[in-house]
């Protein structure tokens, strides 16, 4: 039965990383990614769907399209290989090998699998397409977290597979998730403005080379009509995951307060209710047996949802902490946007321990990498989103042994959070 599961899902894998392909594709070229079906971008001809199994294909058209003979990229072949690998390993990992404990029985914790799986999938795409665009499509992290949400709240996991919290950490995610909708509603209707503006749709590379002053901002501004114009579909364009300086005739400083203004409502209205839970008894009383699984038959839901949206927050607030820290510190913008959604998506589906570990194994894995370029002197610049990727698959694969080797520092944390 199990080797059954096991080539099911490495076959199934080898399918999403087939569209994981197209995703990683089209989305940075503002493409749908469902319409219209593949087709060659050499020749432009529709691909046949047996031209278009995974792993096979490539390997029996000797990747070459099957017309015009044009050369197939190897990373179609690697990209489903490597996504098999990842559906396939993670269930062998946690449910025959069982190196990960909390992840019990697949019939009961299979949301959770699944979860998992969609936020690896999505990472695995979201690295992709970075490192090839220098972008991260929010709408993939947006994705995992809402699977997140969802598959915390329908089956609750253990508590190795999710990191509770307390009914007051609970509580302030769930004020500080509405603070964020108000904050949101606030850019919609132009009271708040968005960070980095102009320089949202500038190219990256040569920016001494870009006019700057007036001329600048009036190139950036029609640029951006132009991509709307092109596909008004898109609701939010992709954000850049690179640091930005005076050199593109924008203030860091000055930027990243009004991010600050932006997160000023989820902070206030957070403290706001950790206040009103801890210090108002009748809330407090009322939101106690809310939680409480002896008075509330949808207690677990409920606390598994608001687990998630800790981690949510946490994961977000790690790289975003940083970032504002940072860019007020060094005057330049430390860490994009778009690392603040990776995280944050990592904390929806694992809890908020998983993304606090990978946020510094990540930096671990860059710092290590930066050393062997500078060693090899092969300049390669590299964004900072498939790091975060990598530290959070390697911190959820050894997640035991983390929390083995950490355990004197989480146990602080876990005061902190009354977790
Ligand atoms: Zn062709």
């Amino acid at each position: 039965m199990e080797v059954i599961l096991v080539i099911f899902l490495f076959a199934f894998g080898a399918c999403v990383g087939s569209f994981l392909n197209v995703v990683i594709w089209r989305l940075p070229r503002g493409e749908s990614i469902v319409f219209p079906g593949s087709h060659c971008p050499s020749c432009g001809r529709a691909i046949a769907w047996y031209d278009n199994i995974p792993l096979l294909s490539w390997i029996v058209l000797r990747a070459r399209c099957r017309h015009c003979k044009a050369p197939i990229s190897p990373r179609y072949l690697l990209v489903e290989a490597v996504t098999a690998v990842i559906v396939c390993g993670m269930f062998v990992w946690f449910y025959i090998i069982q190196l990960r404990s909390g992840a019990g029985d697949i019939r009961e914790t299979w949301p959770m699998f699944l979860a998992h799986a969609v936020l690896f999938c999505g990472l695995l795409a979201c690295s992709l397409i970075d490192i090839e665009s220098w972008l991260i499509p929010l709408e993939v992290c947006w994705l995992a977290s809402l699977v997140g949400l969802i598959c915390a709240g329908a089956s609750p996991p253990p508590e190795r597979f999710l990191a509770a919290v307390s009914p007051t950490a609970g509580a302030m995610a769930l004020a500080a998730l509405v603070g964020l909708g108000v904050a949101m509603l606030l850019v919609h209707y132009g009271f708040v403005q968005r960070s980095f503006l102009d320089a949202d749709d500038r190219p990256v590379v040569e920016p001494t080379a870009k006019p700057k002053g007036k001329a600048g901002k009036g190139k950036g501004k029609k640029a951006r009509k132009d991509k709307k114009s092109a596909k008004p579909a898109k609701a939010q364009a992709p954000i850049r995951s690179v640091a930005f300086g005076k050199e593109h005739g924008v203030s860091p400083r000055r930027e990243i307060l009004r991010e600050v203004l932006f997160l000023a409502p989820a902070i206030g209205l957070a403290v706001a209710a950790g206040l009103m839970v801890t210090m108002v008894p009748p809330v407090r009383e009322a939101w106690l047996g809310l939680t409480d699984p002896a008075q509330n038959a949808w207690a677990p839901h409920l606390t598994a949802v608001l687990a998630a949206m800790f981690g949510y927050l946490i994961g977000g607030l790690w790289i975003w902490a940083f970032r504002i820290f940072g860019t007020l510190g060094f005057g330049r913008e430390a860490m994009g946007l778009g690392d603040v959604h990776i995280l944050a998506a990592v904390g929806a589906v694992c809890g908020w321990v998983v993304p606090s570990i990978a946020f510094f194994l990540a930096a671990f894995l860059a710092l290590a990498w930066a050393m062997t370029v500078f060693l090899t002197r092969k300049q390669r610049e590299l964004p900072y989103g498939p790091w975060l990727a990598a530290g959070a698959f390697v911190t959820v694969l050894f997640y035991d042994y983390l929390i083995e080797l950490l355990n004197p520092y989480t146990e602080v944390l876990s005061m902190l959070s009354g977790g």
